[in-house]
């Protein structure tokens, strides 16, 4: 046996890397199984060459876990290394390149996906670490190597293996013998190395099957399997090979127990980065916060982090999958990845083709798309807010849908409602409800005008509504409650006031004096038609609108009163007539807090004692007596 000193430049690295990143040491797992599976690959290309003759036999790589000797072992079939290469690998090649990265790391913990330790990650985990290995070379001897977290290490030849491969065998120290769990270990697996190309096997598994017997009836039997973690990576394949079960399938490998997912993007590009992935689209319904940061990112099929918010534009951290691209640079810092000409053209990238996809979506079959719609439009809606050029291809298919369920393209319903609800200053209202229940009588009203009315329901709708209205100079957005409609759809024709100045006063000051009950309230005289309401509650669209916006994320509620008008119309016999020609001044105040609390009961503004009080008066408008008449018929 040999005794060395691994070359130390500085300082001793051993300490550094248990201390480094000891939150996310798992990382060990991977690196390891990436040694494994890159062993075997080039096994397999020495192969295709023609350089080995012999036969490569199963190349399934091996978990094992002992319990007793508190070991992990990670065992390959792969080229495996003679004493001259382990030497130069695993003494120079590997520990300079730990030593470096730790060098330029070991202050910035944001690392994407803690990539590029490799090797000497081992000794996060462990006090001591053998490696077993026999070369694929046709004379060569197995060797032992072993380390124990200090720069000295032996080397000697060793009868211990005899076939070609690698084990790596870590003495897992104290504080890590929770890797000898087999749950944890399973777990890891199936986080990192799921859909790695060569088998990985660990332990053994319970399977259910089901068989004829001899009677010809059906028997269930418990047989013991190897327990293969792998599942196909599908996002590697040409989509014409794939079928619909096959992308479920994987949905269901990445989501257990999830809804399934509307329809998918299948990402695939050679030029100029290379990039394969899948990204599905989930019912996302009106919620924006809850799904995010489901899309895996992956790096040669192995797995990296789940966070790709550096990555892909932030809408599109609502969609799930898998991307896949050696391209996106992981060993460097997550701040440095944004300003990174690569990563900036796969976002553009994904974005485009998730575009496309939603455009043939839409023209292929439009009611489908229609009835996905309500589910969709948030993630349209939030990514035609956040990204210019989403934007500029989202304007074929974002959808607009109106009170009666129908659904129109902005274009198309610009154009539907164009002759008959523009201003006088040109621009195309576009009313709108979020709550036609609520609005009921305002819809009626503005059909009756024949007048379309938009259901604008999504959390995200005043901030789309705002930035469409920013875009496009010649439409605006009115809720149908912001303004009487003569008003929301002002058309420049005025209509004869039937009441004096002198009058006008008069029910303006009764009104301001009822209206006083209430913080807020303002106010206004308008000669509308006499079949409109007498007295009308409007909010204010762009204050309604700010109010709102601030309430949603998250701002302080209370520094924007409600404000709200009180539209009294003077062509209303109710006003006109009734109301000044009552002599007795406290049933002319009556009159008006009664017509004032009708408006408020309308928009659902009147309640407790003031609700109670104006029931009372009701009950005694329409009288008592004949209630109790017709009950005893
Ligand atoms: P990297 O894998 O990035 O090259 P590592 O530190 O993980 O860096 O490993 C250093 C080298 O050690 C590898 O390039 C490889 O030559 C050798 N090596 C590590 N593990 C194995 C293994 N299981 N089988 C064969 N060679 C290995």
């Amino acid at each position: 046996m040999e005794k060395g000193f691994i070359s130390v430049q500085s300082e001793n690295i051993f300490p550094i890397i248990k201390q480094f990143l000891y939150s996310d040491r798992e990382v060990f797992l991977r690196e390891l199984v990436a040694n494994a599976v890159d062993a075997t690959t080039k096994l397999q290309t020495l192969a295709r060459k023609g350089e080995i003759r012999e036969e490569l036999g199963d190349l399934t790589i091996e978990l094992i876990v002992d319990k007793k000797k508190k070991t992990l072992t990670i065992r390959d079939r792969g080229i495996g290394m003679t004493r001259e290469e382990v030497e130069k690998y695993l003494n120079q090649v590997a520990f300079s390149s730990a030593q470096e990265f730790l060098e330029k790391y070991k202050d910035d913990a944001q690392i994407i996906g803690h990539f590029g330790l490799g090797f000497y990650s081992a000794f996060m985990v462990a006090d001591k670490v053998e490696v077993v290995t026999k070369s694929w070379q046709p004379d060569a001897k197995a060797v032992i190597w072993t380390c124990e977290g200090n720069p000295e290490y032996t080397i000697a030849y060793t009868d211990r293996r005899t076939e070609r491969g690698t084990d790596v065998v870590l003495h897992l120290s104290k504080d890590s013998t929770e890797f000898l769990e087999e749950s944890r270990i399973q777990a890891l697996l199936e986080k990192y190395c799921r859909f790695l190309p060569v088998p990985i096997k660990f332990g053994k598994r319970k399977e259910t099957i089901t068989e004829e017997g001899k009677d010809g009836k059906k028997k269930t039997r418990v047989v013991e399997v190897d327990n293969i973690i792998n599942k196909p990576a599908i996002w590697r394949k040409p989509p014409a090979e794939l079928k619909d079960e096959d992308y479920l399938d994987l949905y269901e490998t990445l989501y257990p127990y999830s809804e399934k997912p509307m329809f998918w993007v299948h990402l695939n590009i050679d030029y100029p980065f290379h990039l394969t992935g899948i990204l599905y689209f989930p019912r996302l319904g009106n919620v924006l916060e809850i799904q995010r940061n489901k899309i895996r990112l992956y790096s040669n099929y192995m797995f990296v982090t789940d966070d790709v918010k550096e990555i892909v534009p932030e809408f599109l951290t609502l969609l799930h999958g898998v991307i896949d691209s050696p391209d996106i640079p992981l060993n460097v810092s997550r701040s440095y990845l944004q300003s990174d000409s690569n990563v900036r053209k796969i976002a553009s990238y994904i974005t485009r083709k998730v575009a496309e996809r939603l455009n043939e979506l839409f023209k292929k079959d439009r009611k489908d798309y229609e009835q996905k719609w309500d589910d969709l439009g948030i993630f349209i809606k939030y990514g035609m807010i956040s990204d210019e050029k989403f934007y500029e291809k989202a304007l074929r298919f974002a959808l607009l849908k109106n009170v009666d369920g129908e659904y129109y393209t902005i274009d198309e319903y610009r154009e539907k409602v164009k002759a008959n609800q523009t201003n006088k200053d040109k621009k195309v209202v576009f009313l709108y409800t979020h709550d036609p229940e609520a609005h009921d009588v305002y819809i009626r009203e503005a059909r009756a005008r024949g007048y379309d009315v938009l259901l604008m329901d999504m959390v995200i709708d005043n901030h789309f509504m705002q930035h469409l209205e920013y875009k496009m100079d010649d439409i605006v957005f009115a809720r149908i409650d912001a303004d009487t409609l003569d008003h929301l759809i002002d058309k420049g024709e005025t209509r004869d006031a039937v009441l004096s100045e002198e009058e006008q006063k008069q029910v303006e000051a009764l009104f301001k004096e009822v209206a006083k009950e209430r913080d807020g309230a303002t106010v206004l005289l308008k000669a509308l038609s006499p079949e409109a309401m007498p007295v009308q509650i409007t909010r204010p669209e762009f204050l309604r609108r700010m109010r709102e916006m601030q309430m949603v994320s998250g701002m302080k509620q209370n520094d924007m009163p409600d404000f709200f008008n009180v539209v009294v119309n003077t062509n209303h016999p109710l006003i006109a007539s009734k109301l000044l020609h009552e002599t007795d001044e406290t049933r002319k105040q009556e009159l008006a807090r009664y017509l004032y609390h009708l408006a408020l009961l309308q928009n659902g503004m009147l309640k407790g004692e003031a609700l109670t009080q104006f029931v009372r008066e009701s009950l005694e408008v329409v009288g008592g007596e004949k209630r109790g008449e017709k009950s005893e018929e």
